[in-house]
């Protein structure tokens, strides 16, 4: 780094951790940390994108492209019901799809939010960051621009996320005109709602537990230079036109070449309020590691959280993860509730590795 860039690199560091306060006896210190060796990361749904991503960047493609062309794999799977083709679709049936990019090199983003039928949004994002002047399209905006880039329309509900997703409808209230089939028999169906239903002592439904998902994705060159992307179906049956925090740059995802990365999955709303993805990537600014600035987030996300989103020992009783890279390689995965894991690939390959968890979920 030379002495110019060098010094804006301090000043900045310097007017962020004022701005932002001294998170750790590490902090305050802004060190650059140095480029490492290629390193792609995901949530734990990524191992394939990350694979992808890795061999990609290995023989020369831009992280971005790369990272964007992993993370498709997740957007065609049918069985990952939480991205694109085949996510749960919001309250009206209808599969709506977010997702955002963001570059380090050039700083740039592109997003897309609430779109429908089409099931790779994170190459429609990468396009709005490329062939706009655009940061976030919208809606029957960002269709039609879709179309307009060539993205074939095709219904994204699977048949096993309809069924899914119609259950829910019948058996959310007996006060309405909807029955659920006594019959069903599609063993998918009868788990996912076994797995998310919480009862009461007396065995009766208490609440249903919104499934969560999504995928994000970063990647680093030997060069270290940074990209990241993260895409998902949303929250399973939202209001539709509901936008989570994938889309937004600065919470569902975020990038500094200068420092490293961070992106989240879990409940967009926590994540929205406190905009953690930029607040990652600057507590590692100042010099916390991934880890120290990932529980830092988590810690925030605690502090802010509503009553009525507590747990009876006054935890937040919902899931948020992040990952995080540093620009050196250095990485991490942070949860509100382990166990959990993320994907990472580097010169040792493709593994799952623990996430630091803030609380750990009970046994069974
Ligand atoms: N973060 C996503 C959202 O709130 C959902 C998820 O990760 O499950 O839309």
């Amino acid at each position: 780094m030379s002495d110019v860039s060098r010094r804006g690199f301090m000043q900045a560091a310097s007017v962020a951790a004022a701005a932002m306060g001294a998170v750790s006896a590490k902090a305050g210190v802004a060190v650059a940390p140095a480029a490492g060796k290629i390193k792609v990361i995901s949530s734990s749904n990524g191992a394939e994108a990350t694979r992808k991503a890795y061999e990609m960047i290995a023989v020369g493609s831009d992280p971005l492209d790369a990272v964007v062309a992993g993370v498709a794999i997740v957007e065609d799977d049918p069985n990952d019901t939480s991205v694109g083709y085949g996510g749960l679709p919001n309250e009206r049936g209808i599969v709506e799809l977010d997702a955002a990019v963001m570059h380090g090199p050039t700083h740039h983003a592109g997003a897309v939010a609430s779109l429908q039928n089409i099931r790779h949004p994170a190459q429609v994002a990468l396009q709005v960051l490329r062939r706009s002047d655009h940061v976030l399209l919208v809606g029957a905006g960002a269709l039609d621009f879709a179309r307009a880039h060539g993205f074939q329309e095709e219904n994204l509900l699977t048949e096993h996320s309809r069924k899914i997703w119609l259950r829910w409808k019948e058996t959310m209230s007996e006060k309405d005109d909807w029955l659920p089939d006594p019959n069903e028999k599609e063993p998918g169906v009868a788990a996912f709602f076994e797995k998310n239903t919480i009862l009461s002592s007396d065995g009766s439904r208490l609440r249903f537990r919104r499934p969560t998902g999504t995928i994000h994705c970063s990647g680093i060159n030997a060069a270290g230079d940074i990209s990241c992307t993260t895409t998902t179906s949303g929250l399973a049956f939202k209001i539709p036109g509901r936008v989570g925090d994938s889309p937004i740059i600065g919470a569902g995802l975020y990038c500094d070449n200068e420092v490293g990365s961070c992106g989240s999955t879990g409940r967009g709303e926590a994540n929205l309020q406190n905009l953690c993805s930029f607040a990652g990537v600057e507590l590692m600014r100042q010099g916390a590691s991934p880890e120290e600035a990932g529980m830092e987030i988590l810690n925030r996300v605690v502090k802010t959280t509503e009553t009525r989103l507590r747990d009876q020992d006054g935890r937040p009783d919902f899931g948020l993860n992040f990952y995080l890279i540093a620009k050196d390689g250095r990485h991490a995965g942070v949860t509100l509730w382990g166990p959990e894991k993320y994907s990472i690939t580097d010169e040792n390959g493709t593994r799952l590795e623990e996430c630091r968890a803030l609380f750990t979920k009970p046994k069974g």
